[in-house]
């Protein structure tokens, strides 16, 4: 592990309904290492998309700061996180969003389309990328000819055609059966691993969570633990933190409760 890639301090992001506020997250902190594999995990509701979405700046904070890469992302203008996005962040979603006209090799090719990338390189490219990731006998079948496996490894592909420094995961195996599951989560903590990327994935699911680096739990807004396994845990834990934070106070050691009235 070297240096912190994402600091995160002292985060809100308030919604308003009628007269009522959510807050979706409520004051969290923390930081990613460079080359982790980081899981944020937490039940339906507890603020894991919202942290996603203002991490890759998809969405601003109501208060605190997103530092990446020493850039602060919630100084940016849309703009500027267009371009931040292209340069430094690939994502892979559940649903995998994938084209479905497009051959496999056409839809990992299409983010270095967006950076410029001429077409044999970008071909190119795309197809080393769909080898690593077992799908060298793939190349031209569409999303509806693969399984779901197949079809979240060409949404692997493409989120990391373009090299990212990140890769922001939400709920990447969500639509995938146990087996397929595990598969497809060792494959991408092994290539981020070798590409010393960072990962941060965010899943309602403790075991699959127990396979990062590090992993943060949230409930209501707020981190009720942070535990660190550098290389993942792979036996399941089945840990439940219902019992450790009574209240539902923030306990992480060492980091100060200060429920801020005017955010
Ligand atoms: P998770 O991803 O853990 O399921 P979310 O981040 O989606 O949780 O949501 C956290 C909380 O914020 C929930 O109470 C949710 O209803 C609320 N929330 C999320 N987005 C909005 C929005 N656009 N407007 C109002 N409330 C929202």
């Amino acid at each position: 592990m070297e240096k912190p890639v994402i600091q995160v301090k002292n985060l809100y992001k308030i919604y308003r309904i009628g007269e009522n506020k959510v807050r979706a997250l409520n004051g969290v902190d923390f930081t990613i290492q460079k080359g982790e594999f980081c899981c944020i995990v937490g039940t339906s509701g507890s603020g894991k998309s919202t942290l996603l979405n203002m991490m890759a700046g998809l969405e601003p904070p109501t208060k605190g700061e997103i530092i990446i890469g020493g850039e602060h992302i919630e100084r940016k203008n849309e703009s500027k996180l267009v371009l931040f996005r292209q340069a430094h962040v690939g994502f892979i979603f559940q649903s995998y969003n994938l084209m479905p006209n497009m051959t496999a090799v056409e839809n990992v090719a299409m983010p270095l389309t967006f950076q410029g990338v001429p077409k044999d390189i970008r071909e190119r490219k795309a197809i080393k990328m769909l080898k690593t990731v077992g799908l060298g006998k793939f190349l031209d079948h569409k999303p509806g000819q693969m399984s779901g496996g197949q079809q979240q490894r060409v949404g692997i592909a493409r989120a990391l055609v373009v090299d990212p420094e990140i890769v922001f995961a939400d709920e990447p195996t969500g639509n995938l059966d146990s087996n397929t599951t595990l598969e497809v989560l060792n494959l991408m903590r092994k290539i981020v691993h070798e590409k010393k990327q960072t990962m941060i994935m965010v899943t309602h699911d403790n075991y699959l969570a127990s396979f990062g680096d590090k992993v943060i739990h949230i409930r209501d807004g707020k981190i009720i633990k942070i535990d660190e396994h550098p290389g993942g845990r792979i036996e399941n834990t089945e840990e439940d933190t219902t019992d450790i934070y009574p209240g539902g106070t923030l306990a992480v050691p060492g980091e100060e409760i200060r429920p801020d009235e005017n955010t």
